[in-house]
């Protein structure tokens, strides 16, 4: 198949594209490179011997878009471009929405008015909210979500299933990720947050490397196990080859779905650390902080359907996680290199 991937240079992206193209499809790379390299696609020809065609510009500009659906014929859309960033959200919602939101729409009028319709699209454990039980299976209803970014995660999982129940020839695709960290194994491709990191892995990578003192774990007196937050970390390389088999399983006939990817596991910060001291040999100084706010004490998959209906199931433990996401760190100890 050829597949547009928007935010083909970003982290899940660049990784997806190496398994798409490892299974076969033909793929087009589009970013507007706000959180992302062009170097990332030198680093997917060195892992796959192949160059991807990549179109810079921005998913809101309908005339940019109608320009690259005009050059090919697209059997689906993977879409992963948009904003994530959960603090940011907070202080800048507009661009939040305007981006997100926005974007996706613009995105979805191109693709209709060229006749492409399936999409896939990266959805987010965070529309579920504070869970009332756990695992989280995909028929729970929407949560309640505290702040922009999860906002319009959810926004556009409404829209998508709108324009499915108005259009059923509409094919979509719905996965919500849970927490992917890891790298690529040949250290080649990987997470490159710009500043001070936000989520944990990267942040434990730049203790150990000693780009930051010490790591501050926050909270140590939820109701988990070790009082610890739990999350469901997955391998970004088992997520990438998730979009690979939902691509598989689409239907040439419309179709809805959603599933989750996580790998059914919970680990808790504190576990994360050790583990990432056991694999590495490094050790991660750290110190117990307050709670952080809006965060969840513990969220984690059950990701049986993705299994049953996709045939697919995570390979990697957090011990791979943490290794490859250390290889990927000493290797680019300063993210991918200025163009
Ligand atoms: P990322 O920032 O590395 O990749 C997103 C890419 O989209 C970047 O390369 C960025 O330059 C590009 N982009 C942003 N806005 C754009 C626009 N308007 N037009 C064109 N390109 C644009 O993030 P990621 O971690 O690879 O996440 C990919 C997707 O998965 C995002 O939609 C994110 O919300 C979602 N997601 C990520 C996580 C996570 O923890 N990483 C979890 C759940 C869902
Ligand atoms: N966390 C932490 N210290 C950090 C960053 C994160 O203790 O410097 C914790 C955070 O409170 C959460 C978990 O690590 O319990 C995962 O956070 P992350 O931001 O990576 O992902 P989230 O699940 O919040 O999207």
């Amino acid at each position: 198949m050829r597949i547009l991937v928007t935010g083909g240079t970003g982290f899940i992206g660049s990784h997806t594209i190496v398994e798409l193209l490892g299974a076969g499809h033909e793929v087009v790379a589009l970013d507007n490179l706000c959180n992302s390299s062009k170097t990332v696609l030198d680093r997917i020809e060195t892992i796959t011997g192949k160059r991807v065609p990549f179109a810079k510009g921005d998913i809101r500009d309908a005339a940019f878009l109608d320009e690259v659906f005009g050059s090919a014929h697209f059997d689906c859309v993977i879409h992963f471009a948009g904003l994530k960033a959960v603090g940011e959200s907070v202080g800048k919602p507009l661009e939040y929405y305007d981006n997100n939101v926005n974007g996706t729409l613009v995105l979805l009028n191109a693709m209709r008015m060229h006749g492409v319709r399936s999409i896939i699209f990266s959805s987010s454990a965070t529309v579920y909210g504070e869970a009332k039980t756990l695992p989280l299976t995909e028929d729970m209803p929407h949560g309640e979500v505290t702040n922009p970014y999860g906002r319009t995660k959810l926004i556009i999982e409404d829209i998508l299933s709108d324009l499915y129940r108005a259009d059923p020839s509409w094919n979509v695709i719905l996965l919500r990720y849970f927490n992917p960290i890891g790298a690529h194994q040949s250290g080649l491709i990987g997470e490159s947050p710009l500043g001070i990191p936000n989520n944990l892995m990267p942040y434990i990578t730049q203790v150990a490397i000693g780009k930051l003192p010490e790591l501050g774990v926050f909270g140590d007196d939820y109701d988990t196990p070790d009082g610890s937050c739990q999350r469901d970390y997955i391998h970004v390389v088992d997520l990438a080859k998730g979009h690979v088999a939902a691509l598989k399983a689409l239907k040439s006939s419309g179709n809805l779905q959603v599933y989750n990817l996580g790998t059914g596991t919970p680990t808790s910060v504190l576990e994360l650390v050790k583990a990432f001291e056991k694999a590495t040999g490094v050790e991660v100084p750290y110190s117990i902080k307050p709670r952080r706010a809006g965060d969840l004490a513990a969220c984690w998959a059950d990701a049986s359907k993705a299994e049953r209906d996709l045939g697919w199931k995570t390979q990697y433990g957090i011990e791979d996680m943490c290794a490859d996401s250390w290889r990927w760190q000493r290797q680019n100890p300063e993210g991918y290199p200025e163009e």
